[in-house]
């Protein structure tokens, strides 16, 4: 396995780097040169050999140019560019399988995730942790809208799920070569990479940072994806939607055998109240918005087992470029 990314051949005969950094790029442009100083200056520094995958998610700027072009300069860079855009979540997934170091470190490629914390996740590993995440301790640039919703979310999860997905996590995180082969045994098509981690158990470890706002370019994540993240999480790591359509359903009913009884019950005794339009109005309203919201939250879980079914491959490669070459130890 650690020689093919989905049955393609990388790496023939390359002794495996100490350190794999994993970069996800979707238009970048305006970050990559301040990136790839950033970088190249974390890797001096770390103690040993070090590859940077990047993995371009089918930008339509000028990313990609740039990094093939960096890719001649630099011994230790290597290119995964995906056929098209796939998402964050399947891009770092993307670059993770075919990382071949001992500790691999995931980083937002816009410098919010500070490369010199990186550091702090090696130290972290070497006293024995297999998984290291930095968490966000302060927010930087961020609206309160996105801060505000990120909290719920994560409080709303996790009183939802059994899995412990840490708080005020997002991907930025080390993960060591166990961890890594038992997240490439997870096949899941709906990702949510933080709760994936959070569920595989070994001894983890967290790094606090503060996470400063975005300079260069702009976020890739609108609000709908936020939203679309966070679906996902939900969907892939708590089945309580699904038990809370059927307490709705049965309280719903319990409701209704009430009203019921009353209806006869005054129809019987004759209290003359003519049984009341605006009332059944609101009850059938009612009842068809519970029971359209149900069959939506019932239909998430279909759509996802429908997705796992279909047994797709997670991405398309188009082109890996730098990976049959070894890594040089960084002397600058
Ligand atoms: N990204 C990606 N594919 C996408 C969206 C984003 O690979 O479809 C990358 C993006 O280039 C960046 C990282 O994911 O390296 C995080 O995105 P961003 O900084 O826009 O998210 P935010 O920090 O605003 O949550
Ligand atoms: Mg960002």
């Amino acid at each position: 396995m650690r020689n093919s990314v989905h049955g393609i051949r990388t790496r023939a005969n390359v002794p495996s780097p100490r350190y794999s950094l994993v970069l996800p790029i979707y238009n970048e442009e305006e970050v990559l040169p301040r990136l790839v100083e950033r970088i190249s200056a974390l890797v001096a520094r770390l103690d040993g050999e070090t590859e940077v995958i990047f993995v371009d998610d089918g930008s339509s700027d000028k990313s990609v140019r740039y990094l093939r072009r960096m890719l001649a300069a630099e011994p230790n860079f290597r290119l995964i560019e995906l056929s098209r855009n796939f998402g964050h979540q399947i891009a770092i997934t993307a670059g993770m399988e075919a990382a071949a170091g001992e500790a691999v470190i995931v980083m937002d490629a816009d410098l919010q995730d500070p490369p010199e914390v990186v550091l702090e996740l090696v130290a972290k590993w070497k006293e024995g942790f297999e998984i290291v995440y930095a968490r966000r301790v302060r927010r930087e640039g961020e609206s309160w809208f996105k801060r505000f919703t990120a909290s719920v979310f994560y409080r709303l999860l996790e009183k939802m799920t059994p899995v412990d997905i840490p708080r005020d996590v997002g991907d930025f995180r080390l993960v060591g070569r166990k961890a890594l082969e038992t997240f490439k045994r997870m096949p899941e098509h709906d990702r949510f990479v933080r709760g994936m981690f959070g569920w595989m158990g070994f001894k983890q470890a967290a790094v606090p940072f503060e996470r400063p706002a975005r300079t260069l370019g702009e976020t890739k994540y609108p609000f709908w994806k936020m939203l679309n993240l966070a679906v996902h999480g939900i969907i892939g790591f708590s089945e309580q939607p699904l038990r809370l359509a059927l307490w709705t359903g049965l309280a719903v009913s319990a409701l209704a055998v009430v009203f019921g009884a009353y209806a006869i019950l005054a129809w019987i005794f004759e209290t003359g109240v003519i049984a009341g339009w605006t009332s059944t109005v609101v009850i059938v309203s009612l009842l068809i918005g519970i029971n359209l919201f149900m069959t939506g939250v019932v239909g998430l879980y279909v759509g996802s087992i429908h997705a796992e079914v279909k047994r797709r491959p997670l991405y398309v490669i188009d082109r890996l470029s730098g990976f049959d070459r070894p890594t040089r130890v960084a002397s600058r």
